[in-house]
């Protein structure tokens, strides 16, 4: 029997319309994206809302990283953190409040909620524009074609975009840590924690957990967290986080070791031992690509796995793209969906802008938070040569009335030939809120007198922006 005539429903990773398939009958498409994270589905939908007959291919729920096991259920676990400093502060300021506890499996049972609501809108987004969903892994197979879930998908266009994973180092006893994936399933709060790792993930979860009661330690393997980072703003911040409660190691680890009662024993680089409830490495992510066959259609890959791209995305096969976090290019998500709805324009509306990487902001939610954009000044000096820096380092009003001791740092970088800003990095509460606009301004080249023309408003921390006057002395 020809076995293209049977008719089987295809498995949908929700609910869904289900299309009918014929079973081993190639589907053929002008796009099949594999991964269904920020970057696939934008470049799914938008390809789709151009007229495009597209496929995606998901192996869990829509959504990724970012909306399922990243920024916004950490987000929301930042902000429900947030509210213990907010209540110091209250009764600073005259309220009187009863004891407080917090309830973690309360927050994860909405949080959980409204994730799944966030996963549903992004899938009903897909289905509204037609695009046909496929649960499984998408796999390479060569010649344009791509297996899921038993079924052979051919497509003219193929983006790959699958995102990052969790990479942990190879000591003994790493199987009994957690990562930043686990830690949203976890149904306790553990109130010992080590947190092994000084990146984004890291700090941003010292600071929830510190914020959230737990006894928080955070092991760093080198002098200073955030590598990478504007050094004033590195050392300012790990000061601040170090007088929230956090205690910091900079020994790193050699070895856990399970202790009575399901707990861990974590063996520190100077020789000490922390009896923790949880440990949990965030010790950076690599590109979700050995599983993809990428040698199928000789794509290439560098020495963490990612997926080499040019700048319009294409990899060394013809017609076959990567975006997002499998590049390891620049990981954020607004970064991965801005690629993805410049590959679609491109695809499928002759699109001819390119994606530019300069001045892309970027903020980490540890408490305070960091936020910047440019580059760091030691980058700048490269770049740009001679600078004018201008820094202020001053008490928010928010605070002054308070036991709160915590200060916000400002940092404006100009080039000192053309007094354009090139760059802006502060550490303090609002600070994300603040650089989005401030990277407006850097992006379309104000100079400083532009800033210093602009009026403040008063009272904020921002307007010190517009305000400095006094350049450091070098
Ligand atoms: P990062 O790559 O940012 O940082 C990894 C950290 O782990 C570094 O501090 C590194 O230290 C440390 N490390 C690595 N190996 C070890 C080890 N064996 N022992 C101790 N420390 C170790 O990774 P993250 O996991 O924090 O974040 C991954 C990505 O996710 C980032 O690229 C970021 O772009 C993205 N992200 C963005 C967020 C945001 O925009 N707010 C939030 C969260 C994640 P060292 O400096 O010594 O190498």
């Amino acid at each position: 029997m020809d076995k293209s005539s049977i008719l089987i429903y295809n498995r949908k990773p929700i609910d869904g319309n289900c299309r009918q398939v014929g079973m081993n009958m190639t589907k053929t498409y002008d796009l099949v994206v594999i991964g269904g994270g920020s970057g696939g589905v934008r470049v799914a939908r938008w390809s789709a809302s151009l007229g495009a007959k597209v496929a995606l291919c998901e192996n869990d729920r829509m959504g990724g990283t970012c909306v399922i096991r990243g920024c916004v259920p950490k987000k929301m676990m930042v902000m429900a953190a947030q509210f213990q400093s907010e209540m110091n502060c209250a009764q600073d300021y005259g309220w009187q409040l009863g004891a407080s506890t917090f309830n973690w499996p309360q927050l994860k049972n909405v949080r959980d909620q409204e994730i799944a609501r966030l996963s549903g809108l992004y899938r009903k987004m897909l289905d509204s524009n037609q695009v046909d969903c496929y649960l499984g892994a998408g796999k390479l197979l060569g010649n344009h074609q791509v297996e899921v879930d038993g079924q052979t998908l051919s497509a003219k266009h193929i983006v790959i975009a699958t995102g990052g994973k969790p990479q942990l180092p190879k000591i003994s006893g790493i199987e009994h840590v957690l990562t930043s994936n686990d830690l949203f399933e976890l149904k306790e709060q553990p109130r010992k924690v080590v947190i092994v790792g000084g990146g984004y993930i890291a700090v941003e979860f010292a600071g929830i957990l510190n914020g959230l009661g737990s006894e928080v330690t955070l092991v760093i393997r080198r002098s200073h967290i955030l590598r990478g980072f504007e050094q004033k703003a590195r050392e300012f911040l790990q000061d601040q986080i170090v007088a929230s409660g956090v205690t910091l190691k900079t020994c790193g680890v050699d070895k856990i070791t399970l202790s009575a009662d399901d707990k861990k024993n974590v063996h520190l680089g100077d020789g000490q031992t922390i009896e923790v409830d949880a440990v949990i490495y965030a010790t950076g992510r690599v590109p979700n690509t050995s599983e993809l066959n990428l040698e199928a259609e000789n794509i290439e890959v560098n020495q963490v796995g990612a997926i080499q791209a040019d700048h319009l995305h294409q990899t060394a096969a013809s017609d076959i793209y990567a975006i997002g976090d499998c590049t390891d290019r620049v990981n954020l998500t607004p970064v991965a969906t801005t690629e993805g709805t410049i590959l679609a324009e491109r695809l499928f509306n002759d699109g001819t802008k390119e994606m530019n990487y300069q001045f892309i902001p970027s903020a980490v939610f540890s408490w305070p938070p960091l936020a910047s954009v440019g580059p760091t000044e030691e980058e700048a000096r490269q770049q740009y040569g001679e600078l004018d820096i201008y820094q202020s380092d001053f008490r928010p009003l928010k605070y002054t009335i308070t036991q709160m001791t915590e200060r916000t740092l400002v940092r404006l970088l100009v080039e000192r030939k053309t007094q354009r800003v090139v760059a802006c990095h502060m550490v303090g509460i609002d600070a994300p809120e603040i650089m989005q606009g401030v990277a407006i301004a850097i992006k379309a080249g104000a100079t400083k007198e532009q800033f210093d023309n602009t009026i403040g408003i008063h009272p904020t921390s921002a307007e010190e922006l517009v305000t400095l006057r006094n350049k450091l002395d070098q």
